[in-house]
């Protein structure tokens, strides 16, 4: 649903990938068996050589699909200032990294950046840096292009990060692969339509039990790709299906619980914050994996490495993994949180400040996908991993002699208020 329509992309260079993808995968599957989905989607989303997130990486309006950020300034913005104002809640350090996963064209963090220079007077002495990670080529590429105006060097000195450069705004810039390569310190992290892309394993319950989704090749049909079930239990079904549960059908993401189980502990022994957006729910949805090709749905097993491959983030799982490590927020819906984060009011400032009907009707257009609750308004999420102190009333944190006010609630996730 938050997909838009028309776009075209590169068909012809898309189809030819496709079936060198296919063929790849029909001789892997014809000499070891079926693999699971999640085996699939990491292939056919970054594989080094074929994979749809380094060759294509689709995210624009010529691409795929269409992102938030990519919709609409004011996303990008709002985000900003929730890291101010957490900064702020968190007794201003004077030094943070914004670390943002899965960056996309680099349009969200140039946003954010766009903020943090129009308010350099409130982070004044704070030496701020930020650490992409992203395992796109070709996004990388991209972002450079839009972050630093493409000035940016290999680093190869340096194992961890593989490029690096600075913003237009003179804020240092590192890329990396790994959320593991980013160097430790107090962070604020960063996850928009990220999870989504994570390999899923998919489980379905049978009269004989829980069994593991594959994927196989079609022996009717040359190099046609289909679904068939594990014979008996695989050791996912064993690691991944709570006794408890009541659903025929289950997705799980090991891949996004691993990160999130880092970004918890790196929390909790550094400081920070992360915020998670996206298209999800909370441990109730079934079957949800699915492509986008030039913004229309696509068969997921045909032509893989040409389509965005995606399935919606189970929040209950998020915050299982963050295994106490850290306090969660949300998944609170994407028009409760921007309506918080004040929305409305630079809606109506943007519009005061702009002479022309066409920019006032795009302003307008905009803030109703990013709003609409049958648009992304309601299927989109946000979700925060905070220091258990961030919380705490001061009573319990304090000893009860000290002065300290009440910690401000937590944007976004509360009314925004500044001081
Ligand atoms: N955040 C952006 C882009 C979302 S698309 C936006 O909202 O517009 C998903 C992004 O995650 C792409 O940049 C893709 O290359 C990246 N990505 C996908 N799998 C990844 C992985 N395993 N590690 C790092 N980045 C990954």
């Amino acid at each position: 649903a938050a997909r838009l329509s028309s776009g075209a992309g590169g068909e012809a260079e898309a189809a030819d990938r496709g079936g060198a993808m296919l063929r790849h995968l029909a001789r892997k599957l014809r000499a070891s068996g079926p693999v699971t989905v999640a085996e699939y989607m990491r292939e056919a989303l970054t594989n080094p050589g074929q994979g749809y997130y380094t060759r294509r990486g689709g995210v624009g309006e010529s691409g795929d699909f269409i992102t938030s950020p990519e919709i609409s300034q004011v996303f990008g913005e709002l985000i900003g200032i929730w890291y101010i104002s957490e900064w702020m809640a968190m007794g201003k350090p004077n030094t943070f990294q914004l670390v943002e996963l899965g960056p996309g064209r680099g349009t969200l963090t140039d946003d954010i950046l766009r903020v943090f220079s129009q308010l350099a007077s409130v982070l004044c002495k704070c030496d701020v840096s930020v650490h992409l990670v992203e395992v796109s080529p070709k996004l990388s590429e991209i972002q450079a292009v839009m972050l630093t105006g493409g000035k940016v060097q290999p680093n190869p000195e340096d194992k961890s990060a593989y490029m690096k450069g600075v913003s237009k705004t003179g804020i240092p810039i590192f890329w990396y692969r790994d959320i593991q390569d980013v160097p430790p310190g107090y962070s604020f992290y960063l996850a928009h339509e990220f999870f989504d892309a994570l390999p899923i394993h998919k489980f379905q319950r049978t009269e004989k039990g829980w069994r593991e989704v594959l994927v196989d090749i079609d022996p009717e049909v040359p190099d046609q790709l289909r679904f068939v079930l594990s014979p008996s239990r695989t050791p996912a079904t064993q690691n991944f299906i709570q006794p408890e549960e009541t659903r025929d059908h289950v997705e799980v993401c090991p891949e996004a619980g691993v990160i999130v189980q880092r970004l918890a502990s790196r929390i909790e022994k550094d400081g920070g914050a992360a915020l998670v957006a996206d298209y999800g729910h909370d441990g109730t949805k079934t079957d949800t994996f699915r492509g986008f090709r030039n913004h229309k749905l696509h068969d997921v097993l045909s032509a893989p490495g040409t389509a965005d491959l995606t399935a919606d983030v189970d929040f209950s799982y998020l915050r299982k993994m963050a295994q106490g490590r850290t306090a969660t927020l949300g998944p609170i819906k994407q028009r409760e949180f921007l309506k918080n984060m004040g929305i409305d009011l630079r809606l109506q400032m943007l519009l005061q400040n702009s002479g022309d009907t066409a920019t006032r009707e795009q302003l307008l257009h905009s803030y109703d996908m990013l709003m609409n609750p049958e648009k992304m308004g309601d299927c989109f999420n946000f979700f925060a991993l905070l220091p258990h102190h961030r919380l705490l009333h001061p009573d319990k944190k304090d000893k009860p002699e000290s002065p300290k006010s009440p910690l401000p609630p937590v944007a976004g996730f509360n009314e925004l208020l500044i001081k």
